[in-house]
This record gives C-alpha cells, sequence and structure tokens, in this order.
C-alpha cells in the first residue's frame, strides 16, 4: 500500500487539497479526525481517562453531555506535567494503531494520511512520500482569521508552535504552493495523482 503523508502550517489549505484528492477518488485518513472518535462517549480509552483523572487528580474531566471537556483537560495537564505525559503516552499509541488499521484497510490506489503534527509526531515512517501544502505567513494569518473567528495574535501563536516553513519544506519529498488560485492550486493536484497513481 503506497501511503502519501500529507501536512503542512494552520491555514494552509489540507483540508481543502485533501477534498480534492479524494474526489478523484482517494481514500483519506485523517489522523486529527482519529484523535477525537477514539474519546467519543462510551469508547474504552474515554472510560481510561475519566478514571485516571478521578483517581489522580479528584477531576472530572467529562462535561454535561459526557464529552470529553477539552479545556478543562488542558488546564489540568498545563500545571501537571506528568499528567500531561500519561496523556501522552495513552492517546499517540491508541491513535498510531486506529491511523495504521484505516491505513491497510484502503482500497484506492493509494492512500492519504493527513496530520498538521505529522513530522512533529513521526508518522512519516508510515509513509512513501511527504506532501507538503506551503504558502507564505501572510496568507496563513488572512485565510485563517477569514475561516475561524480569531485574532492575528492567536494564529499566530499557533503558527509559533509548529515546525517552521523552512525546516517542513526539508522535509518534503513534494509541495504544493497554495499561495495562487484555486484553479492553480487543482492543476497541481491532479498532476500529483497522476505521479502518485504511477508509484502505484
Ligand atoms: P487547519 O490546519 O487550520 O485545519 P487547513 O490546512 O486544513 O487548515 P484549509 O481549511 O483547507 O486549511 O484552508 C484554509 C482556508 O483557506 C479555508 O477557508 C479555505 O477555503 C481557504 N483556501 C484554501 N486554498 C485557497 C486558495 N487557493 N485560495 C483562496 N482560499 C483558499
Amino acid at each position: 500500500m503506497i501511503v502519501i503523508g500529507i501536512t503542512g502550517g494552520i491555514g494552509s489549505g489540507k483540508t481543502t487539497v485533501t477534498n480534492l484528492f479524494a474526489e478523484l477518488g482517494i481514500e483519506v485518513v485523517d489522523a486529527d479526525v482519529i484523535a477525537r472518535e477514539i474519546v467519543n462517549p462510551g469508547t474504552p480509552l474515554l472510560e481510561k481517562i475519566t478514571k485516571h483523572f478521578a483517581e489522580h487528580y479528584h477531576e472530572d474531566i467529562l462535561d454535561g453531555q459526557g464529552n470529553l471537556n477539552r479545556a478543562r483537560l488542558r488546564e489540568i495537564i498545563f500545571s501537571h506535567a506528568e499528567a500531561k505525559n500519561w496523556l501522552n503516552s495513552t492517546m499517540h499509541p491508541a491513535i498510531r494503531d486506529d491511523i495504521l488499521r484505516q491505513l491497510a484497510a484502503a482500497q484506492s490506489p493509494y492512500v492519504l494520511l493527513s496530520a498538521p503534527l505529522l513530522l512533529e509526531n513521526g508518522l512519516e515512517k508510515y509513509c512513501q512520500r511527504v506532501l507538503v501544502v506551503d504558502i507564505p505567513e501572510e496568507l496563513q494569518l488572512a485565510r485563517t482569521q477569514q475561516r475561524d473567528d480569531v485574532t492575528q495574535e492567536q494564529v499566530a501563536a499557533i503558527i509559533g508552535a509548529q515546525m517552521p516553513r523552512k525546516q517542513r519544506l526539508q522535509k518534503a519529498d513534494d509541495v504544493i504552493d497554495n499561495s495562487g488560485s484555486p484553479a492553480a492550486l487543482k492543476d497541481q493536484v491532479q498532476r500529483l495523482h497522476a505521479q502518485y497513481r504511477a508509484l502505484a
């Protein structure tokens, strides 16, 4: 199975690009979606996390609907490094297992693994190629602010916490320049699709 890892900074256009590949019949495994789904209400993992935080911190980390209260969880792990380590070492293997299961089940000629933190979390080791969606920082700020109700400072803080653009580009096998029009983007996706099909 040929796996193409796709990543890029906030607002670079990963979702837009994966939607274009999906229109061409390519399956997309999304690490962010998996990270949310594995702690849906009723999952064994959510139960394990709830129990851990009740026993060790006397905290209820569920909201009124039984969903993981992410804001509360973030507050707790902000001031408890060991809680953060425990959470990461519990979540990461579960996310990885689900990613690998979904990749193995994919039926399209090749499959995309989409993750904003693909490189930061070492997921590129499951990929034959890494595709980076790239735009300059001014466009990241403008497009994210246009999409979400956030300030320039909030977007800048997220950009600052992600891998620097230059470093990300150094790790890329293929690059999509998404600073142009949607039509120019579609052209690049079609060209890469032909290239990836040839690999498969
Ligand atoms: P995040 O990491 O924040 O989830 P993302 O990388 O998935 O972001 P998108 O949501 O695909 O990025 O794109 C960010 C915004 O920019 C969206 O509102 C999208 O419609 C818009 N956009 C994407 N590509 C273009 C383009 N070529 N021209 C204009 N707007 C674009």
